[in-house]
Parts: structure tokens; C-alpha cells; sequence
């Protein structure tokens, strides 16, 4: 059988606009991957009457209901004694739950000053499987009645995707029979909509295993998930599917079920035994920040500067004023001189470096805003590729990491580097 979900998002703040509805959003995507149609996303304030309205609506039209929000202790968090009263459950105590929240606030939040109405966040539809929060107080649940299975989670994003994946979808890939497994294709280089293009016929054609996008900042990942009676078959199931992608996209795949591009290259470094710096101008140290955000970096990355004014590029990293001046900042030239100049300075293998226009204004020279220099300079070697990058500011910067960032994976995996 297929089921069909609902969400309703609890929040006045959403419907005020201060907040966009990232739970509906991330929701959806995961109850795609079980293969569950979702047809109406509903929000609704903090007001019972209408959460009732929503509720009793949702429930005359799909089979599986998704409350987030309003799990809270305060008097606007109403979710769980609407819901309860309308399916007809009694909500009771739930010891290990309270207990849970107490331990939460000793040692979490490092006090013994539990506000008392905390705990109201322990009282849960009789009956229901607890969802248990491993990021903050309120707990989830699900339970099923008149047929329908309704299941809340809290409103926090982190808590509310975190506990989806962990408790919401084996409670609802029970529902049918088998058991769900994933891998993560990641791509570097192609935009989502090219990515989606290129594969449509294969993502239409697919039932199960099932292959959907998501779009991240700069790259595009791609999940498979199979529903199988074991790991072993849903592994065979799945495995064509990647070779499927892999023969189609080629080598824009940085890897299968990586952390994330920076990773990528460190380990990438750490195999060569190469090593790297960055000098960085429209990114403003977010190369260096994106690789020092890994643990042990420092093994393949050695360090970098900002360049951003036209001074601290000669001053730094020796790049020649007059070729500033000549060319412009915003120049493959200027660009290959930062490159070269920071791996010289750093005595590094490899030197990376970015200069461009981030806007919202173009340079003094008229250059468009969104036009990118990335360079890389080896001992012997150096490559420089212009790039027109699209969106507004925090985009092309976000963007431009990650294509510098590409480079280097690209260098180091013997690919075409530009
Ligand atoms: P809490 O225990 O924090 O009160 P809760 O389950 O009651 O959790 P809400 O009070 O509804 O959740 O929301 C807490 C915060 O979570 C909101 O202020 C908002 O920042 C965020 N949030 C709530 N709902 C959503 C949503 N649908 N999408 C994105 N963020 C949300």
C-alpha cells in the first residue's frame, strides 16, 4: 500500500514570515526517500481552534500526519493537547522521559533550576512510541488511531530533521514491509538543475530503488534508497543505480557517502602526501575556515592569507602593484601571482587562490559582479579558470569555495584541473 502524509508546521512566527519553514521542507525530502506521497503542507499559528480546523482537515485527506512545533513547555506550545483531545487519548506522565528532561538540564544546560512546567513536556498520548530527543528537552511521538498515524516533532530544525531520521522514518518504514537503506552521491561543479536533467529519465523510471536531489550551498547531492528485506539486497539493489550515475555525471562525483567536499581534499592530501595554502580575496578566509573546520587539517593544510585589498596582495604575497594596476585585481593573472606568491611564502606544494566580485557593485573596472578567478599553482604548473557565478553575494562567495576547493580535488585526482 502507499501512504500519503500531511505536515502541518505549528508556529505563528511562521506564518508571520520572521521564520522560513525549513521542517516542512526537510520533512518532505525525507518522506520522499520512503517513498511517501506528500500532497498538502499545512501551516498554523499558535491557535488551538485552527490547529483543531488544520488537524481534522489533514485527517479527511491523508493517512499519516506530521505535526512540527509547538512540543514546548510554554502556554503557546499546544500541539500534543490538541492532537490528544481530538483522537481521543489521554495524555500521561512518561517517567523515563521526565527523567530524561531532568538529566537534560543538569548536565546539558549545567544547572538544577528546572523550571517545573519543563516537565509537561513528559506528558504523552497513552499508548504512543516515544520519539527521544537527543538535541533538546521536548520528545517527539507517534501513535496510531481511527486508522491514521499521527506522529509530532519538535520545531527546532536540528531536533526536528534529527529525530525524523532517527525515529520517524523506521517507525514509518514499518509500516510496509522492509527495511530502508541510503547512500549519498556528492557533486561538485554542476548546478541542481543541470544535475536533475541530465538523470530525469533515470529518476522517473525508478520506484525502487528511489534517487533524489538535494541541493546544499555550492554542491548537489544525490541520496538512493532502497527498501529491501536485508542490507545485503538493498546494497545490490542500490549499487547499479550508482554506476548508473556515476556513467552518466562522470567525475563532477567527488565521492559516495563523504562528509563534505574540505574532507574530501584533505584526505585527497593526506593520500598524495601534498600540501596546501590558500590566499583568498572575495571569500575572505572561508576556504581556510570551510578546511580548519575539519579536525586533524593542519596535516595537509598549512595555512593562508586574505588578500582583499590591492596593498595587502603585494604586501603579503608579493603580487606586482603594477600588474594590479594593469589588469585589475579581479584578473586571472592577479589571480595565478596570489597562487603562486602564498605557496611560495608558505612553502607548500600546492597554492590556491581566489580573487572576484562578490557585489552587490561591480569594480572600479565595470567587471561583473559574480565574475571569480581561481588559480593553482604547483612547482612547476599553474591554472587559472574565470568563472560567472550567479546569485547574490553570500551565494558567490559560498560557490566560489567550493569551485576552488573543487580545484584542488581535481589536481590531485589527476583530473583536468581547468
Ligand atoms: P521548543 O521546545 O524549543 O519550544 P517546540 O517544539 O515547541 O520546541 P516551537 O516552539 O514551535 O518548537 O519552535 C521553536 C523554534 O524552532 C522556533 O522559534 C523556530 O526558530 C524553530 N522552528 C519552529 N518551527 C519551525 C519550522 N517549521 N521550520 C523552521 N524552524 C522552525
Amino acid at each position: 500500500m502507499s501512504y500519503t502524509a500531511e505536515i502541518i508546521s505549528v508556529g505563528t512566527e511562521l506564518l508571520l514570515g520572521n521564520i522560513t519553514n525549513t521542517d516542512a521542507r526537510d520533512v518532505s525530502a525525507m518522506l520522499s526517500e520512503l517513498g511517501i506521497n506528500v500532497f498538502f503542507q499545512t501551516v498554523v499559528g499558535d491557535n488551538p481552534r485552527r490547529l483543531k480546523n488544520a488537524v481534522n482537515i489533514a485527517r479527511s485527506r491523508a493517512d499519516i500526519i506530521i505535526t512540527t512545533g509547538g512540543l514546548g513547555p510554554t502556554y503557546d506550545d499546544l500541539t500534543k493537547q490538541v492532537i490528544a483531545e481530538l483522537f481521543g487519548k489521554k495524555l500521561v506522565y512518561n517517567e523515563s522521559e521526565g527523567d530524561r528532561i531532568k538529566k537534560y538540564f543538569r548536565e546539558r544546560l549545567k544547572t538544577d533550576d528546572m523550571p517545573e512546567n519543563n516537565l509537561l513536556q513528559a506528558m504523552l498520548p497513552e499508548g504512543c512510541t516515544v520519539f527521544c530527543n537527543d538535541m533538546g528537552t521536548a520528545p517527539g511521538c507517534a501513535f496510531e488511531a481511527g486508522g491514521k498515524h499521527v506522529l509530532m516533532l519538535p520545531g527546532p530544525p536540528r531536533e526536528c530533521v534529527s529525530m525524523f531520521r532517527k525515529c520517524a522514518m523506521p517507525y514509518l518504514s514499518r509500516l510496509s514491509d522492509g527495511e530502508l537503506h541510503s547512500h549519498i552521491i556528492h557533486i561538485v561543479g554542476m548546478t541542481e538543475s543541470a544535475v536533475e536533467e541530465k538523470l530525469t529519465d533515470i529518476m522517473q523510471s525508478l520506484e525502487n530503488p528511489t534517487l533524489a536531489p538535494y541541493a546544499k550551498e555550492g554542491e548537489v547531492t544525490l541520496r538512493v534508497t532502497a527498501k529491501a528485506g536485508s542490507a545485503d539486497e538493498a546494497e545490490r539493489m542500490m549499487l547499479p543505480v550508482i554506476e548508473n550515475v556515476r556513467s552518466v555525471l562522470g567525475d563532477v562525483i567527488y565521492g559516495v557517502d563523504k562528509e563534505n567536499l574540505e574532507s574530501a581534499v584533505l584526505e585527497l592530501l593526506a593520500e598524495k602526501g601534498k600540501t596546501l595554502s590558500t590566499a583568498e580575496s572575495c571569500t575572505g578566509g572561508f576556504i581556510a575556515k570551510r578546511l580548519t573546520d575539519v579536525a586533524g587539517a593542519s596535516r595537509g593544510y598549512l595555512g593562508g592569507v586574505v588578500t582583499y585589498s590591492n596593498e595587502s596582495k603585494t604586501k603579503l604575497i608579493g603580487v606586482d602593484g603594477d600588474l594590479i594596476a594593469e589588469k585589475g585585481a579581479v584578473s586571472c593573472e592577479v589571480a595565478v601571482e596570489m597562487a603562486k606568491g602564498v605557496r611560495d611564502r608558505l612553502k607548500t606544494d600546492i597554492g590556491i587562490s581566489v580573487t572576484g566580485v562578490a557585489g552587490p557593485d561591480s569594480d572600479e573596472k565595470g567587471t561583473e559582479v559574480g565574475t571569480v578567478y581561481i588559480a593553482l599553482a604547483d612547482e612547476s604548473s599553474v591554472y587559472c579558470k574565470e568563472f560567472h557565478l550567479g546569485g547574490e553575494r553570500t551565494r558567490i562567495r559560498t560557490h566560489a569555495s567550493a569551485r576552488a576547493l573543487d580545484m584542488v580535488r581535481r589536481y590531485l585526482s589527476g583530473l583536468d584541473v581547468i
